[in-house]
């Protein structure tokens, strides 16, 4: 799907996180107009948008039931609006995405939309029995969620049983001065998902690969460099 500038409409809570970095590399590898928004709910936020979040709100990990928000739910998300930190909730990505869509201006349809969000997002899919918390939702608008970096690729078991020192893996934290370039690496997958259709790269260390363990992210999201295959790609389609 064509597309004229990338957007990044960027969480204000979001620690840490160098925008110009990110903006820059994506301008580097597309030739693309790239320009950075604050948060989309902030931006383009309307009296009903606390309620409409908060009821994406999913209210198990294995079912996909949703209730009315009590109030006191509605009242934590104006004032994570308001710039407070919570961390906990997870939202359905796909209801989520669709507050999102509703929230955007029709201008900037015709652009690459990216929302990164601090928000954890989950996805139940056919067949699963689990909601599985999401780093990055290819779609309209594309969504990357920093939570979802911190908390969805799985850590060892032994991560969670012993100390966490003795794992020795300097794995991702929030306000971690990586997070940028994972950042960017998952916005990749969208504008490569825009261009062809398909995101994920099958080679480890290349910022599209799918990374299903933090060591993998790591490697591939963090540290990566495009594979020759996928280098090309973005450059060819630039302009
Ligand atoms: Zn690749």
């Amino acid at each position: 799907m064509p597309y004229g500038r990338i957007i990044l409409h960027i969480d204000e809570t979001i620690e840490n996180l160098d925008h110009d970095y990110i903006a820059n590399e994506l301008e580097k590898y597309t030739g693309k107009d790239v320009k950075v928004k604050g948060g989309i709910f902030r931006e383009y936020g309307r009296e009903s948008t606390p309620e409409k979040i908060a009821r994406t709100r999913i209210a198990s990990l294995e079912s996909r039931i949703f209730r009315s928000p009590l109030p006191v739910e509605i009242d934590v998300e104006k004032r994570m609006l308001a710039g407070k930190h919570v961390r906990g909730i997870i939202y359905d990505g796909w209801k989520l995405l669709h507050v999102m869509l509703d929230h955007l201006p029709v201008e900037s349809i015709p652009d690459h939309n990216i929302v990164v969000t601090s928000r954890l997002i989950g996805t139940l899919e056919k067949g699963d029995n689990r909601y599985h918390i999401r780093t990055v939702l290819h779609s309209v608008p594309s969504v990357i969620s920093t939570g979802g970096i911190v908390q969805g690729p799985a850590r060892p078991r032994a991560y969670y049983m012993e100390d966490n020192e003795a794992c020795n893996v300097p794995y991702m934290g929030y306000g971690d001065d990586r997070m940028s370039k994972a950042v960017t690496s998952y916005a990749l997958q969208t504008i490569m998902w825009r261009h062809t259709g398909k995101p994920f790269c099958s080679k480890r260390g290349c910022p599209l690969y799918n990374s299903h363990w933090q060591e993998e992210l790591i490697d591939s999201q963090v540290d990566g460099r495009l594979c020759e295959e996928h280098r090309p790609k973005l450059y060819l389609s630039s302009g």
